[in-house]
């Protein structure tokens, strides 16, 4: 191998949405890191590991250490753009034991009887977790205003009302990270068609997704509005360039580890005496007493 994948280089920084500077590449570019399938693996492997140990930190912080900190990760993206992939690869990387995945589909009527939020607020991470949303708030001024589910004056409103949710999520503790995962049009019909063409694929699609795919350019839209107008300093959007799968599951395992990194969680100092415990096991093991002697 040649030179290092970019490990220097922040993938938060090269992969940004920034207010007003729209998407900052195209869905088969490789910005940073690796430029090959085989770099990509090598470097998943090597991040799972580091990831690995510090999320176990975090949980460990929040579970034992009385610590009130958690991270959400929102996926949100075009049907077969890999929101499942993703958690399959980069989350099958850690200990389930610290991770909440929470997907959100069609509202029933009883959530619809409540806030757009109200479901939401319910599968928020709590102290030491990883959540992942596949799909989330963010449907709430995407489908729903793409097929006009309720009027302007209802859904306008609610970019606003996003950012100050997830401003408390972050004054809570919770640090918001949020992945659009951004396929060509190319793309998806390849993945279409393979789902379609392979029977073990067959369950993943739905009738309804041709008509989704139909309104691409009314969607490109939406999501423009919602990646200008909701890229906070509290909870930025990544535009994750998602094309080929390998980088996806790469930039957004790294995405993570470089936000773990930041908050830096800590194992709690033990609250009793190491060094006498240590001591009873050696010198005085209750089960060993009877052979000792
Ligand atoms: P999937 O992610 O493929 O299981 O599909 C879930 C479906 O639920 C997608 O068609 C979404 O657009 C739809 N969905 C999710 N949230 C909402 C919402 N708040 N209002 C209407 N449809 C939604
Ligand atoms: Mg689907």
């Amino acid at each position: 191998m040649g030179k290092k994948q970019g490990t220097s280089t922040s993938v938060r920084d090269a992969l940004r949405v920034r207010p007003g500077g729209g998407i900052p590449h195209e869905p088969r570019d490789t910005p940073v890191g690796p430029k090959s399938k085989a770099q990509a693996a090598e470097g998943l492997a090597e991040t799972g590991a580091e990831l690995g140990r510090l999320q176990e930190a975090l949980w460990v912080e929040g579970t034992f250490g009385g610590g009130d900190r958690s991270v959400l990760l929102v996926l949100q993206g075009m049907d077969t753009s890999g929101k499942g992939g993703t958690i399959e690869h980069v989350f099958g990387l850690l200990n389930p034991q610290g991770v909440r995945i929470a997907s959100f589909k069609k509202p029933t009527p009883a959530e619809k009887r409540h806030d757009f939020l109200w479901r939401i607020r319910k599968q928020v991470p709590t102290a030491g977790l990883i959540g992942v949303f596949d799909r989330s708030h963010y449907e709430d001024v995407l489908v729903v205003r793409v097929d006009e589910l309720v009027p302007p004056a209802q859904w306008e409103p609610r970019f606003d009302q996003i950012n100050e949710f997830e401003a408390e999520l972050a004054e809570a503790g919770t640090t918001v990270v949020k992945c659009f995962l951004n396929i060509s049009a190319d793309e998806q019909r390849e993945r279409l068609l393979a789902r379609l063409e392979t029977p073990e694929k067959q369950w993943k699609h739905n009738p309804g997704d041709l008509d989704v795919r139909a309104k691409w350019t009314d969607y490109e839209q939406a999501y423009a509005d919602v990646l200008d107008r909701c890229s906070t300093e509290d909870a930025p959007w990544y535009a994750i360039p998602a094309d080929r799968k390998w980088y996806r599951n790469w930039s957004i395992a790294r995405i993570l580890l470089e936000t773990l990194r930041d908050l830096d969680p800590q194992l709690p100092a033990p609250d009793y005496d190491v060094a006498a415990e240590l001591k009873r096991l050696k010198e005085n093991d209750p089960l060993l007493a009877g052979e000792a002697g």
